[in-house]
């Protein structure tokens, strides 16, 4: 069967959500888990776009909160594929807060999902290539061959685990009281 191949452009996604009190923590700041909620929200509809099929969530790769939400701010994710491949793709998703008297926007976050794209029985299904029309769109397709090259020789390290840390110095450094039991 021919390969299809579709544009970045063709499925981006952009939502803006006014940050409401209902969905602070207990020190009035927006709940992380709110935030992660909609980023998945957002990586599915783009990831859906893309693919023309139901998607799921396979791994993310980092969702670092570098600025608390404040209620009442305005926030803004915006979403577009960074890489396709056979049945996955990776969804990176830029989160903005704007304050909206001022209208100082504040980055919050930038994460990658990877999406896979899934038929009415579960099983994964072939996704359209990509279709590079900017430096940018070719820079984040180099970031993303970066990210899983990483991934995959964290694996390997994980698979073959050298101990560099001794279980007494475990105590010393960290603030871990070891009083094994079993
Ligand atoms: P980048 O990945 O190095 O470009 O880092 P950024 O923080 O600028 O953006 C993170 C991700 O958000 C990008 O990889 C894009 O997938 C997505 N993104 C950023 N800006 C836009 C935009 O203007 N529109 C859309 N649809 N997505 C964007």
């Amino acid at each position: 069967m021919a390969i299809t191949f579709k544009t970045v452009a063709e499925s981006e996604v952009t939502i803006s959500e006014l940050m409401l009190p209902s969905h602070t923590n207990f020190s009035g700041k927006i709940h992380g888990g709110y935030i992660l909620s909609l980023l998945d929200q957002i990586a599915f509809a783009c990831a859906s776009k893309h693919s023309g099929a139901y998607c799921v969530t396979a791994s993310v790769d980092t969702v670092d909160f570098l600025m608390p939400i404040e209620v009442g701010e305005l926030v803004t994710m915006k979403a577009s594929i960074n890489f396709a491949g056979n049945s996955s793709m990776i969804v990176g998703i830029r989160v903005e807060a704007e304050n909206i008297q001022t209208g100082a926007v504040k980055h919050c976050n930038s994460s990658y999902f990877t999406m896979v794209a899934k038929d009415d029985n579960g099983k994964n299904v072939n996704v359209p290539g990509l279709i590079i029309r900017s430096e940018k769109e070719l820079h984040r397709i180099h970031k993303s061959i970066k990210r899983m090259e990483l991934r995959k020789e964290r694996q390997a390290h994980a698979s073959t685990v050298h101990l560099t840390t001794s279980t007494a110095d475990i105590s010393k450094k960290y603030k871990i009281k070891i009083d094994l039991i079993a």
